[in-house]
């Protein structure tokens, strides 16, 4: 219809396929999805089978929702949700969003509160004329992702403008239509390095940025991606895309809020999640250096507004001519390959974002068959020639080995982890080995990771099929298993410091400030303790000098000498070294015809680089930050 020159946008387009007395009364966008409200109570409950058409129609997703005329009153509403569910349902919150004519029932037993082909939730429906959603609440208890949950409701009419803003945006008539197609990749950050990953993609339609991240173990304006560079301008992006919460990756990403950015971010749910925790920790761990935090918690809460999650395998358009989909990236819970699709297939590029190719005790492998790549972007963290990893059992079997030989001598075992990821896989490692044992060492949790921890039994889709059926049928969650003691303070931690035998958990992975900089003071005098480092330790970072024979510190003024044993367990990471690294692109399909490598320190890069080249024979580049390259 654009063809001939009536400018008629895609609602009204559908609107005109949709029965009159389906009696739409209102229309709307949430983000690429298109919603209908309808005042006939018969349409609403039966109108099914005309929606599937016009889905597949059209190529989009619509859904069919109630208008506010024909709903329940409220309160009715609420109270009979609340009668009606059954008790093993365990529901722990049910509201109301009435600006989307939808019901959103909390429960810790999501299987149980949808009920048999979803029969409670048809029975709701039907009575109450709104859109029940049943979200899984996490079975152990965290303050903070409560307070989450509460920013993203407390506002629904405000929620509902904003998802119909980034439709029109999306829905926008294509300015460039018939004219020269291109793209074009900036890097203004993450490139020959590891840290502060920031790229833009621009097309003749589209501004959109993949990742936003600082670098924890550099200072000053080194941390941050170069954002003053010419094409970049904060008013003008479209989109961002965050492919998974470490800091690295999303770091930055309050701080062009608190400048003026208020589109949308797109992301896993459980990203959404763990990157918010991180970004209020990175606030703290600021506050606790005596240095300006980049950002509030009020900027990190407009993030969190403005984020809409997709699901792997979820295919969506985020502008005019670029749609993404999300692939599940092995690295740590809810992180993602992101797969851009250009200009009605005129380009597709994959940016792998960090990724495992091989299962771990948590995740599936990273995926890898796609319906087209032309360019792969790529990390190479352990893409050096030297980085093969052991197997990963060798290094789970070293890691209990290494604990239990320290405990045995009555020390104290310190793992710094980035909170996510490693941190869960530890747990769940050292979970398995203690298991069975009468005298169970004591495990400490500090703060920060208990809460991750919360965030991976809320999101068990995301985890793989062995940690399922663990928390649902077994019964034998690993992360509530009672073994382990958070360590939610101040007044906790003295405790811990001065107390016996243990094993601590805690942020930051790299000793750059948090507490674990506090264990690692009060741990380091004694040679009978021992730290173990099993996440990469970033150049400049006190993880680093300690792991390349360093053996004194500062902090606070204070000199510290270290003489605890240091030990490296290179297997545990949630990277892929190089021979996966090689393996990935022997297997991904189709074959990509160009490889962009980053996010690895430079030589590492430029050794990747060459090797996929002399293997491939494909045309493979290591971009520095601010190169622009052609997609194309
Ligand atoms: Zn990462």
């Amino acid at each position: 219809m654009q063809e001939l020159g009536i400018k008629m946008n895609v609602i009204e387009q559908i609107l005109e396929k949709v029965p009159r007395d389906a009696m739409i009364a209102n229309t709307g966008y949430e983000g690429a999805n298109i919603i209908l409200y309808t005042k006939n109570k018969r349409f609403y409950l039966h109108g099914g089978d005309i929606i599937r058409r016009l889905v597949e129609d059209f190529k989009k997703r619509i859904e069919l929702r109630s208008d506010s005329s024909i709903r329940m009153d409220p309160e009715a509403t609420l109270s009979l949700v609340k009668t009606s569910m059954p008790e093993d349902a365990d529901i722990t919150n049910v509201f109301l969003e009435p600006a989307r004519s939808l019901i959103i029932i909390e429960s810790k037993n999501p299987g149980r509160a949808i009920g048999k082909d979803g029969e409670n939730l048809k029975r709701i429906k039907e009575k109450t004329y709104w859109t029940p959603i049943v979200r899984r609440e996490s079975t152990i208890p965290s303050k903070i992702t409560q307070n989450i949950r509460k920013v993203l409701y407390e506002d629904n009419l405000e929620r509902r403008k904003f998802l119909h803003k980034v439709g029109e945006r999306i829905y926008e008539y294509k300015k460039s239509n018939g004219k020269e197609m291109w793209a074009r990749l900036s890097f203004f950050g993450g490139a020959r390095q590891v840290g502060r990953s920031c790229l833009l993609l621009q097309t003749p339609e589209s501004k959109i940025l993949l990742d936003c991240g600082v670098n924890v173990a550099a200072s000053g304006i080194d941390s941050y991606p170069i954002l003053t560079a010419p094409e970049f301008d904060i008013q003008g992006i479209d989109a961002v895309i965050i492919s998974h919460a470490h800091l690295d990756h999303c770091g930055f990403l309050p701080y062009i809020f608190k400048y003026g950015y208020d589109g949308p971010v797109y992301c896993t749910a459980p990203t959404r999640d763990v990157m918010a925790l991180l970004q209020l920790d990175y606030i703290k761990v600021s506050h606790a250096q005596a240095k300006d935090a980049l950002y509030s918690a009020e900027d990190i809460k407009k993030v969190v507004k403005n984020t809409i999650t997709l699901d792997y395998n979820e295919v969506t358009d985020i502008t005019p001519d670029v749609r993404i989909t999300l692939h599940n990236a092995g690295h740590i819970l809810g992180s993602s390959m992101v797969h851009l699709h250009i200009g009605e297939g005129w380009h597709n590029v994959l940016y792998t974002g960090d990724f495992k190719t091989i299962p771990t005790k948590l995740l599936n492998p990273g995926h890898w068959t796609f319906p087209r790549v032309e360019t792969l972007i790529t990390e190479s963290t352990y893409g050096g020639q030297d980085d093969t990893m052991q197997p990963r059992k060798k290094s789970y079997d070293e890691l209990i080995k290494l604990v239990k030989e320290t405990i045995k001598k009555k020390g104290k075992v310190l793992v710094p982890v980035l909170g996510v990821g490693r941190a869960q896989e530890v747990m769940v490692i050292l979970e398995e080995a203690f298991r069975d044992d009468k005298n169970k060492p004591d495990i400490y949790v500090d703060g920060m990771v208990w809460d991750v921890t919360a965030i991976h039994n809320a999101y068990p889709s995301f985890l793989n099929k062995e940690i399922v059926q663990q928390i649902f049928y077994n019964n034998k969650d690993p992360f509530s298993s009672g073994m382990f003691k958070e360590v939610a303070g101040y007044k906790e931690r003295q405790q811990v410091l001065n107390g016996g035998p243990c094993i601590v958990l805690a942020t930051s992975g790299m000793l750059v400030g948090g507490p674990s900089v506090e264990y690692l003071k009060s741990f380091c005098d004694e040679k009978k303790n021992r730290m173990v480092f099993v996440c990469y330790q970033g150049v400049g970072s006190l993880g680093n000098k300690l792991q390349s024979g360093e053996r004194t510190f500062i902090d606070n003024g204070e000199q510290y000498e270290v003489k605890l044993d240091i030990h490296t367990l290179a297997g545990i990471t949630g990277h892929s070294g190089r021979n996966e690294l090689m393996d990935y692109v022997r297997k991904i399909s189709p074959m990509p015809r160009k490889i962009v490598v980053m996010h690895g320190e430079n030589s590492k890069c430029l050794g990747l680089a060459s090797s996929y080249h002399k293997e491939f024979h494909v045309e493979t580049t290591a971009p520095r930050n601010l190169d622009a390259i052609r997609l194309r």
